[in-house]
């Protein structure tokens, strides 16, 4: 996506770890229209299968998403990363390692969020070791649901959780996906774009 390639070239920056700090406009602030055109993007690539939920991880999935629920027309929910000690049998839980922050959580979802029935389109802000979008399925598994996709803002393609993710089954789009990261400068791999959007 032309628009998020521009944005990550301007206003990104690259850390020593290969961490892209993106606060200008998806992780602190937050930049509406591309919200927006995130939303669009991932209607033309999802609208044909059929999605009844978004599922995503608070805080930075959110805004994506939500634009992404207007546009396909569902709901969303977002896992939670604290949860009520007291509610425990009433939850969908799993244990992601984030690999960022070098800790084990616990993320859970309400069981009154989730049907069996539902088609879940996963979406998160980055994608880098697959620990976040693997735990998600689990979750939507969990449920007796279908993961019909994960969507990912920016991919990290030098990490293996792509290839994790697919070699599980599930299908991967990804808006940007960087190719290499360095101080000197970022580079993306070229996508094929997105059908055309029928509203
Ligand atoms: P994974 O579970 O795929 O290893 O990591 C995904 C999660 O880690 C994302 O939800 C995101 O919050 C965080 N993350 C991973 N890499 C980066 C990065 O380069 N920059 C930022 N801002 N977050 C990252």
């Amino acid at each position: 996506m032309r628009e998020l390639q521009d944005m990550i070239t301007k206003r990104g920056v690259v850390l020593s770890d290969g961490v892209l700090k993106v606060d200008a406009f998806l992780n602190h602030g937050i930049d509406p229209s591309l919200m927006v055109a995130i939303g669009e993007d991932f209607k033309a690539r999802f609208q044909n299968e059929g999605i009844t939920k978004i599922l995503t991880i608070e805080s930075s999935g959110i805004a994506p998403s939500l634009t992404t629920a207007l546009a396909l027309d569902c709901e969303l929910v977002f896992a939670r990363k604290k949860k009520s000690l007291t509610m425990l049998d009433q939850l969908y839980t799993t244990d992601i390692y984030s690999f960022t922050k070098q800790k084990h959580q616990q993320i859970s979802v309400s069981k009154e969020r989730l049907s069996p029935y539902d088609r879940v389109l996963i979406i998160d802000d980055f994608l880098a070791n697959g620990q976040a979008a693997l735990g998600l399925a689990s979750i939507v598994e969990q449920a007796g649901a279908h993961v019909a996709g994960i969507g990912i803002v920016i991919e990290k393609s030098f990490q293996p959780g792509r290839s994790l993710l697919t070699d599980a089954g599930y299908r991967v789009d990804s808006l940007a996906r960087i190719a290499s990261l360095k101080k000197e400068g970022i580079e993306f791999i070229e996508e094929t774009k997105p059908l055309k959007v029928h509203s």
